[in-house]
């Protein structure tokens, strides 16, 4: 784009609380034809709250403390909750002795010299537990629409936390615009199928890909580009960045992680799905204006 159209862009983002951080943000998204959307803190508000703590063996609040502890050194939202129902609960939270996150996956850490290992059911299986006694309860949780994690201890299941997390106000609106200015919408999640299925439902959204890890967030951005198709990329998390680095135009949702914000080409500064519609709305504008 012309250097002015860019000055009187960039002026007409910001008073929308928009930064655009790449001049190729404006020539580009005026041509995007794919919008992939992830789910957790871009659709949803990304403030899960624990729902349903089940234990094996009766002791929800063994269970809670237990998993609280081995999430508290995490930064990731399902985390963060975790660790605030153990407070709310009024129960100890242990401190973990080691700590390691797998990103998209789940946390191993050692509570009280045993090792604990918190995340998604697969994680669980991939590391050799065995989930036969909580399988029943985690499709009956996901089918509500949860996410559902599992908590083993020393080598055994004992039990899952199911978590919700509200979408987000102005969601399938913007869903809607997307689709009227032309920009195909697919959500893409590292969460089970299931409550990946009923937030698309909530925003017509058709097209769902679940249970991605963040390499596979940028393989299916790759895909969607290999026509010649501008693809679009939304998201606000560590396991978005290289989704947003791949895509065509990157978009840092509200309230984004650093390594989002960083890997983006527009960051959002409000809280609003539908200021991916402004952005778009002000790149066409910038555009046109000098031809
Ligand atoms: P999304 O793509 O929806 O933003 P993530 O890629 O961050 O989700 O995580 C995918 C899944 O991995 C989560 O739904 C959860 O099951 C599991 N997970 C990731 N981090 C954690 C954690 N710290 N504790 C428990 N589970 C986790
Ligand atoms: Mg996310």
């Amino acid at each position: 784009a012309a250097p002015l159209a860019i000055v009187r862009g960039t002026g007409a983002a910001a008073d929308r609380g928009i930064v655009m951080r790449t001049g190729e943000a404006f020539q580009t998204f005026r041509l995007v034809t794919r919008i992939v959307l992830d789910k957790t803190g871009t659709l949803t508000q990304g403030r899960p709250t624990v729902r349903t703590v089940d234990a094996l063996d009766g002791d929800t609040d063994g269970l809670l403390a237990v998993a609280a502890g081995a999430e508290g050194p995490s930064e990731h939202p399902l985390a963060r909750a975790v660790v605030t129902a153990a407070r709310e609960r009024g129960l100890i939270v242990p401190t973990a002795e080691e700590f390691a996150s797998v990103t998209g996956s789940g946390v191993r850490a050692t509570v009280h010299g045993r090792e604990v290992l918190v995340g998604q059911p697969a994680f669980l299986t991939d590391n050799g537990l065995d989930l036969t006694a909580v399988t029943g309860r985690v499709d009956q949780l996901q089918a509500a629409g949860h996410t559902v994690i599992v908590v083993a201890v020393a080598g055994t299941v004992e039990g899952l936390i199911a978590l919700g997390d509200e979408v987000r106000a102005d969601a399938a609106e913007a869903v809607a615009r997307m689709r009227a200015v032309g920009m195909d919408p697919v959500l893409v999640t590292g969460d089970n199928e299931r409550a990946a299925r009923r937030v698309a439902d909530q925003l017509g959204i058709s097209q769902v890909r679940a249970g991605v890890r963040p390499e596979g967030k940028a393989e299916i951005v790759r895909e969607l580009q290999a026509d010649g198709t501008r693809v679009a990329m939304v998201g606000d998390g560590i396991n978005d960045a290289p989704a947003l680095m791949q895509a065509d135009v990157g978009v840092a949702a509200g309230g984004g992680t650093d390594i989002a914000v960083e890997s983006a080409d527009i960051v959002l500064l409000r809280d609003e799905v539908t200021a991916v519609l402004d952005a778009r709305e002000i790149s066409d504008r910038s555009y046109r204006r000098t031809r």
